[in-house]
Parts: C-alpha cells; structure tokens; sequence
C-alpha cells in the first residue's frame, strides 16, 4: 500500500528507553474515545494539566485542532473517518517514541480504526479510555449545539444520530462520566498510570 520505495527508517541513536530514563516516567497513548459531547476533551485536558503540573512530560492531541491542520483535507465519510484515525495513530506513537505521554480526545467510533492503531504500539503503550456516556445525556449536554443540528438533517453521518458508534469491548480504563465528576475520572486515569508505574 505504501506509495514510497527507496526510504529506509532511520533508528534513532538515542533510544525510547533513552528518553523515559532521562524523564524519570514512561511513555504511552491515553486513547479517548466516545461519543461527541461524552466528556473527551474537557477529562483529557484536565489529566493533562494534573500531569503537566506533576513535571510530566505529555502533550494532548485535540480533534478539532488536528482537523483545522493535519487532517484539513479529510471529512467526515467512513474513508476520511480511518484514515483520520490512522493518521493520528501515527502521530501518537511518534510522541511515545519521545518518551512522552499523549493523550488523543477523538470520538473514533469504529472499533478496527481503535485496534489498528493498538497494533502499532509495544503491549501496555495503548490505553484505551472509553469515555462512556448515554446519548441521552450527551444529547442533553450538546456543548457545540452539534446533536440539534444533526437532528434537523444540517450535519450529515453523525456518530450517535446517522452514524454507528462502536463501544469498546474491553478498554483498559472506563468512565462513566454521567455518574462520576471530572476530578474522579482524572484521578481513575493517574491511579492507572500509577498502578502500571508509568507514572
Ligand atoms: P467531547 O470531547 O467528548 O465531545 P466535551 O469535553 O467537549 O466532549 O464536552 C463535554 C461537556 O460535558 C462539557 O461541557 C463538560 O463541561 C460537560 N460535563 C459535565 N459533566 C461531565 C463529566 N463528569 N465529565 C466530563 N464532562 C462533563
């Protein structure tokens, strides 16, 4: 599939291993996934400001930003959606190779997108964080007035409305955001990183 012959890849001299030593924690992809509205951004960011005030090094890849750069050019079909997914994928293992934790908030509705990036990744380096919320509630909260108008036919394959949301069958870590408040999920998420000492 791969459209360049001729390009070999070059293994740094420093290592991954190299890096975390230096850092003094370990490197992995906190993988949010969820509805539009379940609570992604505002828990990944809130673990992004606990870790960075912790002298941790991390970086969070937002979905509406990637699309305003990166991924300016993909819409919203099943096609854009993977290859959204992908593209990011590979941009999280590149952070992690760096020896810093990323934290991706993207809805990634389809559960192959989810394993396809897994694979990319050594065992552990993955966490999936299902961000699990009702419609319902997601529905109710609509913070980007987004649900309205997908109701009203304005936006067209809109996971949750016209478009399937796949739930992850085992996510290392789960919140339940319509039961639980942001401090709780943020401290759920640091006491797995603590618990598997990457942090
Ligand atoms: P997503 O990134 O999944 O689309 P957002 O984080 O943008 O979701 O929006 C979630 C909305 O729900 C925010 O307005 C947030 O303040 C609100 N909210 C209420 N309770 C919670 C909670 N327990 N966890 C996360 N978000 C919550």
């Amino acid at each position: 599939m791969s459209k360049s012959s001729n390009i070999t890849w070059h293994n740094a001299t420093i290592t991954k291993e190299d890096r975390r030593a230096q850092n003094g924690h370990g490197s992995c992809t906190l993988w949010f996934t969820g509805l539009s509205g379940s609570g992604k951004s505002t828990i990944a960011n809130a673990v992004s400001n606990e870790l960075f005030r912790q002298g941790i090094n991390e970086y969070v890849l937002d979905g509406d930003n990637i699309r305003h750069g990166l991924n300016k050019d993909l819409g919203f079909s099943e096609e854009d959606r993977t290859e959204n997914i992908r593209r990011i994928g590979e941009v999280a293992k590149l952070f992690v190779d760096s020896g810093q934790i990323v934290t991706t908030a993207f809805i990634s509705p389809f559960r192959s997108d989810r394993d396809n990036v897994r694979a990319l990744f050594a065992e552990g380096e993955f966490i999936e964080v299902f961000i699990d919320c009702p419609l319902e509630e997601c529905e109710r909260r609509d913070p980007k007035q987004l649900y309205v108008k997908a109701r009203k036919g304005e936006i067209k394959d809109f996971t949750g409305i016209d478009s399937p949301y796949e739930s992850p069958g085992n996510p290392e870590i789960l919140i339940r955001s319509d039961l639980v408040t942001v401090e709780e999920s943020v401290e759920q998420v640091l006491g797995y990183l603590r618990e598997k000492n990457i942090i």
